[in-house]
C-alpha cells in the first residue's frame, strides 16, 4: 500500500535564498520615483513630477475612440500581434515624425510600450558590462537607471545654454577611445531637454551629428516633448539628417496620453531587426487596443488641434513660472527658459544644496527633483521644476513657496559663513 509523508505546514518550508542576478543589483529606485509619494501630500505644491496635465489628456475622445475599435475591430484589437506594431500605427507615426524632418518608412519603426521600452531596448542589444556610453549632463534620470541596468559606464558631457557642448563631446569620445573603451552611443535629449528644457542650437546640431559620424558613434536622439513647442516651428530632429547614424525614440506620452504606454523606436535597418527580436522576447506582442485608439486618434480626430491647445495650455504655465520666479526669487537664483515641454532647471546660490533643502522644501509645502538624481555625479545646486501638471495658479503658488524655502537657506547659510569665519 503506498503511504505519503505529510506535507509541513507552509510556515516551516524555509524561502529560498534569493539569488539575485548581478545586473538586478544595479537596479536601483530613480530619484523621482522617491519623490512621488512625498510630494503626492495635499498640502505640498508638486513641481517635481514631469506628467502631462489632466487636462491635456482627451478622455473623451478616447473614450468614443475606443468603443469604435472595439465596435468595428474588437476581435482584431484584443487579438495578439507582431512585437513589431500595427502596420497601421507605423504608418502613422511616420507622418508624425515628418513634422520634424524625418523620412522614415514603416518597416523601420518599431512600436515599444512608451519610450523607456526603447530605451531599454536599445541599451540591451547594444551595451555590455562595462561598456561606455555617453549622455548630456544633466541627463534623464531614466536613462540613468536603464544605463545602471545594463552596468554600463555613463560618461557626462557638460552642457550650456545651447544644449551639449560640442568640443566637450568630441573630448570625451577621444579620450573613451583612448582608454580602448569607445562610446558604444551618446544619449541625448536634444530638444527641450528633460531635465534643463534647453534645445541643441541648430548650428550645434550639425556639429554634434559631424562630431559623432568622425567618432563612429552612433546617437540615441530621444525626443518625448518636441512637439510640444511653443515657437512656430517645431526643431528638425538629428535623425532628419543622419538616418543612418541616429537612432529616433518617440513617445505618445506627452503629446497623448501617457497611460497609452504607446511609444516607438525608429532605427536604422539592421539595427531595427535586431531590436524586434529584443521585443519578442521583452513582450512578445502589445496591446493592440491601445495602437489600434492612437491610430484612429491620429487619424480621425484632429490630432493638429489637439496638439496646438496643449501647447497653449503648458505655454501659459510656463509663463506662469517664469513671471513669478522674476518676481520672488533672491538675487543669486538662475534658471532655464524653455521653449517648448515641461521643465525648468534652477540654479541656487552659493553653497545651497538641492536636496539637503528638500526636507524644508516640504515642510514649506512644495517639491521639485534635486538636480544630483539627472547626474551621475554633481549637481548639488540645480533642481528640476516642472510646470505641466499643476494649474497655472498651483505653479505660481508654488513657485513663492519654493522662493520664502530658498530665502531662509540663503540666511540661514549667510549665518552660518558668518559663524565660520568668527571661529577662524
Ligand atoms: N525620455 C524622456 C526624456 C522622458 O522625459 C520620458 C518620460 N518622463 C521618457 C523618455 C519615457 O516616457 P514614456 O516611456 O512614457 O514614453
Amino acid at each position: 500500500m503506498l503511504s505519503f509523508q505529510p506535507v509541513p505546514p507552509l510556515d516551516t518550508v524555509t524561502a529560498p535564498p534569493l539569488l539575485l542576478a548581478e545586473r538586478a543589483r544595479h537596479m536601483v529606485p530613480s530619484e523621482t520615483r522617491a519623490l512621488f509619494s512625498m510630494a503626492a501630500r495635499e498640502d505640498v505644491v508638486s513641481l517635481a513630477g514631469g506628467m502631462p496635465s489632466p487636462e491635456a489628456l482627451p478622455a473623451q475622445a478616447l473614450r468614443t475612440v475606443l468603443g469604435d475599435v472595439l465596435g468595428t475591430d474588437g476581435p482584431g484589437a484584443l487579438q495578439y500581434g507582431s512585437a513589431q506594431g500595427d502596420p497601421v500605427l507605423r504608418e502613422r507615426i511616420c507622418e508624425v515624425m515628418a513634422a520634424e524632418g524625418v523620412t522614415a518608412t514603416p518597416d523601420e519603426v518599431m512600436v515599444t510600450v512608451g519610450s523607456q521600452q526603447a530605451l531599454d531596448l536599445v541599451t540591451r542589444v547594444l551595451v555590455d558590462p562595462g561598456d561606455t556610453v555617453v549622455t548630456e549632463g544633466p541627463t534623464y534620470v531614466t536613462a540613468l537607471s536603464t544605463f545602471a541596468a545594463g552596468q554600463a559606464r555613463v560618461v557626462e558631457v557638460a552642457m550650456d545654454q545651447d544644449g551639449v557642448v560640442p568640443q566637450a563631446l568630441a573630448d570625451a569620445f577621444a579620450l573613451c577611445a583612448a582608454e580602448g573603451r569607445p562610446a558604444k552611443f551618446f544619449y541625448t535629449v536634444p530638444t527641450f531637454h528633460n531635465p534643463t528644457g534647453r534645445v541643441l542650437g541648430a548650428d550645434r546640431r550639425r556639429e554634434v551629428l559631424e562630431i559623432c559620424r568622425r567618432a563612429g558613434v552612433l546617437i540615441v536622439e530621444d525626443n518625448p516633448y518636441g512637439l510640444l513647442h511653443f515657437g512656430e516651428q517645431p526643431h528638425r530632429a538629428l535623425c532628419a539628417d543622419a538616418p543612418d547614424g541616429v537612432v529616433y525614440l518617440g513617445s505618445f506620452s506627452k503629446t497623448l496620453a501617457p497611460g497609452l504606454r504607446v511609444g516607438w523606436v525608429r532605427a536604422p535597418r539592421a539595427l531595427a531587426d535586431t531590436l524586434v527580436l529584443a521585443a519578442e522576447s521583452a513582450m512578445l506582442s502589445h496591446s493592440g487596443l491601445a495602437q489600434r485608439a492612437v491610430s484612429r486618434f491620429l487619424g480621425e480626430w484632429s490630432w493638429q488641434g489637439h496638439l496646438d491647445a496643449a501647447r497653449s495650455l503648458y505655454r501659459g504655465r510656463r509663463d506662469a513660472m517664469l513671471d513669478e520666479l522674476a518676481v520672488t526669487m533672491p538675487d543669486g537664483v538662475s534658471w532655464t527658459v524653455p521653449e517648448g515641454g515641461f521643465f525648468v532647471w534652477l540654479t541656487l546660490p552659493g553653497r545651497l544644496d538641492a536636496r539637503a533643502m528638500m526636507p524644508r522644501a516640504i515642510e514649506g509645502g512644495v517639491a521639485y527633483v534635486p538636480g544630483s538624481g539627472f547626474h551621475t555625479r554633481g549637481g548639488a545646486r540645480n533642481l528640476r521644476l516642472s510646470y505641466s501638471y499643476p494649474t497655472t495658479s498651483a505653479v505660481r503658488q508654488g513657485v513663492r513657496r519654493l522662493s520664502d524655502v530658498i530665502r531662509d537657506e540663503v540666511a540661514g547659510a549667510g549665518t552660518h559663513g558668518l559663524r565660520e569665519a568668527v571661529a577662524r
